[in-house]
């Protein structure tokens, strides 16, 4: 078996390694699953990309299409270009492997189909219902080309099914994110910056804010971060600031001898800082899945989520996007009075393996590798 796995950004790179580590595991039991990991260029700092190789211990990718940066029109449309020539100038693989929901998962599940590869999506059917998001238009198009779905809830697999998706082709497994996460729970570490800001464990709070609708609204970003100055007693707050953030944070002119921008942390950092929050605020989607696994209490700045289990089990409550809103829940934070939350259905770090066996089991029965 052949397969192309594709990651782009991010949340792609942690989601892979999963998955990358359970091929390893069957292929030393004597398998041979080969795969090309190709690498989309969409993220390409080292902050983003590169250190997370390293951290999680995935092979360097074989193919990079360099195909960061643009417009999400020429983004995916240079994708699109690098994938093709990939396939047309080497093979087919027998599966195009794609995860979560940038723009590299949508670019390459649509050349891969037309190639007649099958393609599989991982974390498929998550919605937020919100077209305004460029990820939920990203989800709605892979999964309506997707052949084999891999979900990491029962809900997910739900919007699968009434949306016309044969059940005999959807595929409950649980969190390829939250297997990262438990397979590198005991080596997170402390940032540099951990003694020279003086953070005390349950004594900071760490925020985050990459989305769109967020960032682009200069003054929303500044109020948020005077309410929670306003409203944090004199907890410290860390700021690892996305690069789409980046640009504006520096024109805000907010100061405090509490509040901290650092970079875009390594995996490592960012989840011992994560782990020893009192509390995250975020609007990043996996974000809330680690903070409901590790029990920290999460406040979400969205008006809709596609991880609704983070509320109902978990420690996430969704805040909305107006900077007053998220009052009543810092006090109410600061009260002791957040819930305790649960770890969903099979978030158990098993889930790279029941897709890697699905694979093999599917491949078994078909036929369908070509050489262009
Ligand atoms: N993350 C990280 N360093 C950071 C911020 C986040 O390693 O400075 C990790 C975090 O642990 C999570 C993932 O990045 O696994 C989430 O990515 P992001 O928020 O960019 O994407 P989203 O989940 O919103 O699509």
């Amino acid at each position: 078996m052949i397969l192309d796995i594709i990651a782009g950004a991010r949340p792609n790179f942690i989601k892979i390694a999963a998955v990358i580590h359970a091929i390893n595991e069957r292929n030393k039991k004597g398998y041979i699953i080969k795969y090309r990991l190709i690498h989309t260029g969409q993220h390409y700092d080292k902050n983003m990309s590169e250190n997370f190789f390293t951290q999680l211990n995935i092979p360097k990718p074989q193919i990079n299409l360099n195909a960061g940066g643009g417009t999400q029109a020429e983004q995916t449309g240079a994708i699109m270009l690098g994938y093709e020539k990939l396939l047309s100038t080497t093979f087919v693989p027998n599966i195009c492997i794609v995860v979560g929901d940038v723009t590299s998962t949508m670019a390459c599940a649509i050349v891969a189909k037309k190639a007649l590869c099958k393609v599989a999506h991982i974390e498929a059917g998550i919605r937020s219902n919100d077209l305004s998001m460029p990820e939920e238009i990203n989800r709605l198009v892979t999964d309506s080309i997707t052949d084999y779905f891999f979900t990491t809830t029962l809900t997910a697999s739900n919007n699968l099914n009434v949306q016309g998706v044969a059940a005999k082709n959807i595929f409950f497994v649980g969190n390829t994110m939250i297997d990262t996460l438990m397979n590198f729970r005991n080596k997170l570490s402390k940032p540099k910056f951990w003694n020279e800001l003086k953070l005390e464990k349950k004594k900071f709070l760490l925020l985050t804010i990459h989305r769109p609708n967020n960032v682009d609204d200069k003054m929303r970003i500044k109020q948020y971060l005077q309410v929670i100055l306003d409203n944090s007693k004199d907890y410290k707050i860390v700021f690892p600031v996305h690069p789409r953030t980046k640009q504006i944070i520096h024109t805000l002119n907010i100061e405090s001898n509490r509040l901290f921008f650092v970079e875009p942390q390594g995996y490592l950092q960012f989840n011992y800082l994560a782990q020893h929050a009192f509390a995250v605020i975020t609007d990043s989607g996996g974000v809330t899945e680690e903070t409901t696994y590790m029990g920290v209490p999460c406040l979400t700045l969205r008006d809709n989520t596609e991880r609704p289990e983070t509320i109902t089990i978990g420690t996430n409550e969704l805040i909305g996007t107006t900077p007053e809103s998220l009052m009543p829940y810092l006090q109410k934070l600061f009260d002791g009075q957040w819930k305790k939350g649960a770890i969903p259905e099979k978030w158990d770090g098993k889930a790279g393996e029941r897709i890697v066996s699905k694979l093999l089991e599917i491949n078994k029965n078909e036929k369908y590798f070509s050489c262009l």
